[in-house]
């Protein structure tokens, strides 16, 4: 398959990400079912990977796929709008803090494009800082630092932005200001060099694009108070933290609210769609009141809306999110127990349904620099070892550990089996070092 994909798609794949450095080639998929997928060759995987986290709810979840139907049925609606956009924007009001108005997107990227542009024209400032490790998208304007050898800290507490990408303008690196993340001092250090020029801040509030680094509480806080201070837009981009570990997000989390957010993945539970959230008061720029535009012909497409109300009625119903938490606490407090047993040395991070693990480090890991500081060749070998016994956790090929899940169709027995295999992994690991 490979080579016959190879003749037509680089890579022998649709995207680049789904390219698997462990294998050399993509992993073919020929279905998946709950908290498993299987392969060309018939291999099964317990899934960990889970859509990048846009599975939350397992593979062909019934509701999801009658939702689906639905839309079919009712006729493939491009560009219309329906009582169920409205319904699906209340679902997300309802749920989400800072939400008092929404728009429709269809992938993330796009949402923290339109985000930054309502922030600019709501403003009327030029640049937006973002943190480094913090990824935001594929777009030129925040792909920045990601994946990068981390950068002197400068006088102004920023550090140098180097794109992620080639084929970046070099012109775009002047509207971006990078800072390290849950470092106060360099922050507020940027604020007062930038303020002036800045529409806003942008954070993943739980960055699992580093694996799992939350913001520390006050931090948070404090970035919150000056961005109010200096009447910067604070934007969290949730497209992995949304609905994640309780249906407010990262924000209800950590209990701070931004002044809009970005959601995707989890919003859905696999159809593509994003949203763009915000008050009131800064939406307003968007057209048809203001002349800030954020269309599109696919956006909002029925499928997508019906599914993702398919998968909000699933998160708000009780004992959804008591299935994460016990999922969760099983699973980390077990793979935490197997590093010490083993004396490997590693931390697993993880909130709600999704987890970083960093091997070749001791304690808690708070930001990019220390992400960066992990022992890659374990990753590697950990990864490998569980592929091979049908764990599937997809190896990123990232600086840093990038983020493992679960879907709300794992069980307990799926947890216990991935256990037993992480064990002998580990077992081999140790026994090979
Ligand atoms: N923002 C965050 C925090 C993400 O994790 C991602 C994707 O993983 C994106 C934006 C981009 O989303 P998409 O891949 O849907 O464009």
């Amino acid at each position: 398959m490979y080579k016959s994909a190879s003749q037509f798609m680089i890579g022998g794949a649709g995207a680049g990400g789904r390219f698997n450095p462990l294998v050399a080639r993509p992993v073919y998929v020929t279905h998946g079912q709950g908290s498993r997928f299987w392969d060309v060759d018939g291999k099964e995987y317990i899934d960990f990977f889970t859509g990048s986290g846009a599975n939350f709810l397992g593979h062909a979840h019934p509701a999801i796929t009658a939702a689906v139907q639905k839309a079919l049925e009712i006729g493939i609606i491009c560009n219309g709008e329906t009582r169920h956009h409205s319904q699906l924007a209340e679902m997300i009001c309802d749920a989400v803090p800072c939400a008092e108005k929404v728009r429709f997107q269809n992938s993330g990227t796009e949402a923290t494009m339109g985000a930054i542009r309502i922030a600019r024209a709501y403003t009327g400032r030029p640049k937006i800082l973002k943190f480094e490790g913090h990824f935001h998208g594929m777009h030129d304007y925040l792909w920045f630092n990601c994946a990068t050898e981390a950068a002197p800290l400068r006088a102004d507490g920023t550090v140098t932005p180097v794109a992620d990408s080639d084929g970046m303008p070099d012109a775009i690196a002047d509207m971006v200001v990078v800072v390290p993340f849950n470092d106060c001092d360099a922050f507020d250090r940027a604020i007062e060099a930038h303020h002036r020029d800045l529409a806003a801040v942008i954070m993943e509030p739980i960055s699992y694009n580093q694996g799992c680094i939350p913001a520390d509480a006050g931090f948070a806080r404090h970035i919150r108070e000056l961005c109010s201070d200096n009447a910067i837009v604070l934007i969290f981009d949730e497209v992995l933290s949304g609905f994640r570990m309780c249906r407010g997000g990262g924000q209800e989390y950590l209990g701070v609210t931004p002044d809009m957010c970005t959601l995707a993945k989890a919003l859905g539970g696999g159809v593509p769609i994003s949203a763009v959230c915000g008050t009131t008061e800064i939406m307003s720029v968007l057209s048809p009141l203001g002349r800030t535009v954020m269309s599109g012909t696919y956006t909002g497409h029925l499928t997508a809306v019906l599914g993702a109300i398919a998968c909000q009625t699933e998160l708000a119903t009780p004992g959804f999110y008591e299935h994460i938490d016990k999922l969760a606490e099983c699973l980390y407090s077990g793979i935490s127990d197997i590093l010490a047993r083993k004396g490997i040395p590693g931390v697993v991070q993880g909130i709600g349904a999704r987890f970083g693990l960093y091997l070749g480090v001791e304690g808690p890991v708070t930001n990019y620099r220390e992400a960066t500081r992990c022992d890659r060749e374990m990753e590697v070998q950990f990864l490998r070892g569980c592929l091979e016994r049908g764990v599937y956790l997809h190896d990123y090929g990232h600086r840093t550990p990038m983020h493992h899940g679960f879907s709300a169709q794992h069980t307990l027995e799926d947890i216990a089996q991935t256990l037993s295999v992480i064990e002998d992994v580990f077992g081999e690991i140790a026994s090979a070092s």
